[in-house]
């Protein structure tokens, strides 16, 4: 197992706050700080979303701007992947930062459940977001909510609207989407070495008390670890996370008992296929 172990994290996300844990960052400055010190502890990619002044989702391309500048000078060299989730907008709204160029983009290729409401991606929209991305050169990372979504990125890199090997992620743990099941987690496991080919990269992310579990079988079946406030906010049932750096560390951690190494900016762009950084 001496693949890196690239180390995501998701600093904000669109559904914790302040209330939920004093940690997650929503003005631009305390997520740039939260990044620099998730980068500093091991993190490689950030996954981000930004936020209103009145700390509600927002997908406003100059937010995303700020963030992109704030991020690039503090932590030189790290995979900046945007979100286009639902969360934050309707529509073609969810892929208005797409013409900052970010390295990455978060992609939802099908529709499901999430726990209050459903996770529309229609298929228009899926082509769309897909077609922007190949045009600003970003490199799309799949949310696998669903096996059926893995089969679509199949379809879509067979068509060519995914260019290069799709770099999927299995989400885990999503009430009402697909719970954190062993099983299903090996059978992704095969799926993406049978439908993208056996060296091929995958990352996995369990929401609340899964995240550690996810982040676990991850590095330990050779993939990729996402962590991050947006996911969790706790360390256990009675302990808040007192930062992302702190849930970096977790990962970090977990390298060093399954004997993997922690990927470098470096490392994780030769992996992902990703240039040189801007
Ligand atoms: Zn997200």
């Amino acid at each position: 197992m001496n693949t890196p172990c690239i180390i995501c994290v998701a600093i904000t996300g669109s559904v914790p706050g302040k209330s939920n844990n004093p940690a997650v960052p929503i003005t631009i400055e305390e997520q740039v700080e939260s990044t620099h010190e998730a980068f500093e502890a091991g993190a490689s990619i950030v996954h981000a979303h930004v936020r209103d002044d009145n700390g509600k989702p927002t997908s406003e391309p100059e937010r995303f701007a700020r963030l992109v500048e704030g991020v690039r000078q503090h932590c030189p060299g790290m995979i900046i992947q945007l979100s286009t989730g639902g969360r934050s907008g309707a529509g073609q709204e969810r892929g208005g930062m797409l013409p900052l160029r970010p390295d990455m983009a978060s992609l939802a290729v099908g529709s499901n459940n999430f726990p209050t409401r459903v996770y529309e991606n229609p298929p228009e929209l899926v082509d769309w977001l897909a077609a922007e991305m190949i045009h600003y050169n970003i490199k799309p990372e799949v949310e696998v909510f669903d096996l059926s979504h893995m089969h679509k990125a199949r379809e879509m890199w067979l068509n060519g609207q995914i260019r290069g090997r799709p770099y999927v992620q299995f989400v885990m743990g999503v009430k009402n989407a697909m719970p954190a099941d062993r099983d299903v987690f090996d059978y992704y496991v095969r799926s993406v070495q049978r439908l993208f080919g056996l060296d091929a990269p995958w990352c996995a992310a369990g929401i609340g008390a899964h995240q550690i579990e996810l982040n676990e079988w991850a590095v330990a079946c050779g993939g990729h670890a996402r962590t991050g406030l947006e996911d969790n906010v706790r360390l256990d049932r009675q302990t808040l996370a007192p930062s992302n750096a702190a849930l970096v560390e977790r990962v970090v951690e977990l390298c060093e008992r399954y004997e993997r190494t922690v990927a470098t900016w470096q490392e994780a762009r030769k992996i992902l296929g990703l240039s040189a950084p801007v």
